[in-house]
């Protein structure tokens, strides 16, 4: 039996059969055929996947994607460091959040939740604030399926000589982007989202020479990305702690299939095409997207809530669950909505499939 419907949400999201057979072994984490063979391979593929240039490495850590950014912002801003967030999402808001848990000086550029950031925002509190070290924002805030301008921000981040840090976890894998070309110092991502595999941790790609910096920065343990980083180099990919192991070697298959596929290139192809048939065939039933079409990723799009008295979420969600399709409410704070994502092992012809699905669900019009 196969899965009895497809996930079309942010993560976890649907895989393919072949990355959950991988899961039917059990490893020990002590040898070579795991720590060389499988970890230290990830980690050197991640690297070649966010650039071109020398002088990044890769850090794993257990964990959903949460875990990774709260051992990035944790790890790498010093004790007199202060942090500037870019926020205009859900995700941009947890970094703010993290900094005021780790009491880690911040200050935040909040735009709520429609508008896009512009580098001249970010690059006027740089100035006005010389304390600022550090800088980070969300690429494919998922909270509306906004695209922010990454390389006008990088480009003003590193003109002042800042640290930047990139949660990428919706998008890289998704959409081409060079880490090394852009100056991100810190860009971080999870197994369960563009790259197709299941849950269980995170990762960072860092500027070497700016890891190397943090050596006892951390204000967590489990979470030191630093030690974290150490124990992989000297011990050919040994975790700390347990290692999501299941997870690590479908992480692996799923690297192949990206591969197979023909990359992140050919994958962003297929995102793009499956996110243009969505909303082509929704606003030809007559829904409408919360941003303009200029700000979309080939992520996730946000939908308007009909708004006729008898439509309700939960009933049209069942609906379509039972058709074998899973969307996902909305996390828009001011406007009613639902989001559907594309990403996955979804297909422009599941596209086709779930516009037929939505036609034939909406009870209400
Ligand atoms: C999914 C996601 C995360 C991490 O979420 P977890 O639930 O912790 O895996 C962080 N940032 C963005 C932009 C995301 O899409």
């Amino acid at each position: 039996m196969d899965n009895q419907y497809l996930l079309l949400t942010p993560g976890p999201l649907s895989t393919s059969r072949t990355v959950r057979e991988a899961m039917l072994k059990d490893w020990c984490t002590w040898d070579d055929d795991y720590n060389k063979e499988i970890v230290e391979v990830i980690r050197s593929q991640l690297v070649s996947l966010a650039t071109k240039q020398a002088g990044y490495t890769s850090v794993l850590m257990q964990g959903s994607g949460t875990a990774s950014v709260e051992a990035t912002i944790g790890s790498v801003i010093p004790q007199d460091g202060k942090l500037l967030v870019v926020n205009n999402g859900a995700y941009g808001e947890r970094i703010g959040q993290i900094a005021q848990y780790l009491n880690i000086a911040h200050h935040i550029i909040e735009l709520g939740e429609v508008a896009q950031p512009s580098a001249q925002q970010v690059v006027d509190i740089l100035d006005s604030d010389p304390a600022i070290t550090h800088v980070a924002m969300v690429h494919c805030e998922t909270t509306t399926g906004m695209l922010n301008p990454v390389a006008a921000v990088c480009d003003v981040v590193k003109s002042r000589n800042k640290i930047m840090i990139l949660d990428a976890m919706s998008s890289f894998g998704g959409i081409p982007l060079d880490t090394g070309e852009l100056g991100i110092d810190f860009m971080i991502s999870s197994a369960n989202k563009c790259i197709q595999g299941v849950p269980g941790f995170g990762f960072v790609i860092a500027k070497q020479s700016e890891l190397e910096k943090c050596q006892g920065v951390a204000r967590s343990l489990s979470l030191d990305l630093f030690d974290q980083w150490q124990c992989m180099e000297k011990n050919h990919g040994k975790w700390r702690f347990t290692s999501p192991t299941h997870t690590v070697r479908a992480f692996h298959q799923a690297m192949i299939e990206l591969n197979d596929e023909g990359g992140v290139d050919a994958r962003y192809q297929r995102y793009s095409s499956n996110q243009h048939i969505l909303v082509e065939g929704m606003e030809k039933l007559g829904f409408k997207c919360l941003l303009d079409k200029s700000l979309h990723s080939p992520i996730i799009t946000s939908f308007y809530s009909p708004e006729h008295p008898e439509y309700d979420f939960k009933k049209f969600y069942s609906v379509l669950k039972e058709n074998g399709f899973v969307i996902y409410p909305g996390k828009v704070s001011n406007a009613d909505c639902f989001r559907i994502g594309n990403i996955g092992d979804v297909h422009n012809d599941d596209m086709h499939r779930l516009i037929n699905a939505i036609a034939s669900a909406m009870y209400w019009a």
